[in-house]
């Protein structure tokens, strides 16, 4: 089974389709968002450390999110059989990091699916989620340190996996079920 990243802004849809994804074609999700969200609410020291730059919309250091990422994939054996990673890589360093990681376990990322969505309303469905789900990073002054986080460190990723052919562009705007049927294609094609 295939290992897909998939790639976006914040607020850009890649957890609600990580799931469908993961669900349908029986890949494992990690989303490292997640991941440390639940050590955060569990106050592990790992929690403590992450809550620090997630409060103010920063990324977690590069080498502890690369601990963080292999422990993941170390403890889910069913990793082998493909995995949807949601969130991660976000920085150049971490995707050539990421490269050397799956090559050492015999394995490769297949595929970027790249969710791209006008600005505008990532902002407006970052702020409806904090609404609905009180997530604390989804207020208007943390949203915006995010995109610029989002455009000035991650964004280049684009170009990356762009370069090295394994981009695949995705319309994020239409609604949940045409994005997931357009993403199923893509796929279903591989
Ligand atoms: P997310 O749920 O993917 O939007 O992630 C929420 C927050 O977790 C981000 O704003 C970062 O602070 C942190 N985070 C998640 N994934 C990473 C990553 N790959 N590298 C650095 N920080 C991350």
């Amino acid at each position: 089974m295939p290992n897909i990243v998939i790639f976006g802004a914040p607020g850009s849809g890649k957890g609600t389709q990580s799931q469908r994804i993961a669900e349908r074609y029986g890949l494992h999700h990690i989303s490292t968002g997640e991941v440390l969200r639940k050590h955060i609410s569990e106050g592990t020291p790992l929690g403590v450390v992450a809550n620090e730059y997630i409060k103010d919309g920063h990324l977690i250091p590069d080498d502890l999110m690369l601990r963080v990422l292999e422990h993941e994939l170390d403890s889910n054996p069913n990793t082998t059989a493909g995995v949807i990673f949601d969130g991660f890589p976000r920085t150049l360093v971490q995707a050539d990091a990421f490269e050397k990681m799956m090559e050492k376990r015999g394995s490769k990322l297949d595929m970027v699916l790249g969710l791209e969505v006008n600005e505008d309303d990532l902002i407006q469905r970052m702020i409806n989620r904090g609404q609905q789900t009180g997530r604390a990073d989804d207020n208007i002054d943390t949203i915006r340190e995010r995109l610029n986080v989002y455009h000035q460190q991650t964004s280049p990723l684009r170009d990356f996996y762009i370069n090295n052919g394994k981009y695949v562009a995705i319309d994020g705007n239409p609604a949940p079920d045409t994005i997931f049927s357009n993403i199923s294609s893509v796929i279903d094609a591989i």
